[in-house]
């Protein structure tokens, strides 16, 4: 059965998108950490992020970094952490989660409210500044 994020990528679910190529998909997580907290995700369903191939590891890595910088260049962080956990949906993910000062207190499932407006806001002007 295709995964949540699989659904994600064909668009039988919605989500905030910010980038996407011909092998990733990058979108806003619905439940964020921080304000523009990101997940990119290879198109191939596997479950386990270190059980992709390597060089496809090392795209998605490469992939991730350029969505990165669209966050730091947008949101302006102090930087963007990295989380990889994938416990919750079994389709390999990276969190990117922005971090807006040192003593920021953020984990996964716990979540910063943000509308639909502002979630809608933050894709389309991250998504502006996404290099592929
Ligand atoms: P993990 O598997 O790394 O523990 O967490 C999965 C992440 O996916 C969670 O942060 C969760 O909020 C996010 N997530 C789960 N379902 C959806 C969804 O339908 N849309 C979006 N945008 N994020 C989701």
């Amino acid at each position: 059965m295709a995964t949540i994020f699989s659904k994600i990528i064909e668009r039988e679910i919605p989500s905030y998108k910010i980038a996407e190529d011909d092998r990733h998909y990058a979108f806003l997580d619905i439940n964020p950490a921080a304000k523009g907290h990101t997940l990119c995700i290879p198109k191939k369903e596997i479950d386990y992020l270190f059980d992709m191939d390597a060089d496809d590891l090392a795209e998605l890595t490469r992939f991730s970094q350029k969505v990165a910088h669209a966050i730091d260049k947008t949101l302006q962080p102090i930087r963007t952490g990295v989380i990889v956990e994938g416990m919750l949906v079994p389709h390999a993910h990276i969190h990117l989660i922005p971090i807006f000062k040192e003593s920021q207190d953020f984990s996964l499932g716990k979540k910063v409210e943000l509308g639909d407006t502002e979630m809608l806001n933050l894709a389309r002007r991250i998504s502006k500044n996404v290099e592929l």
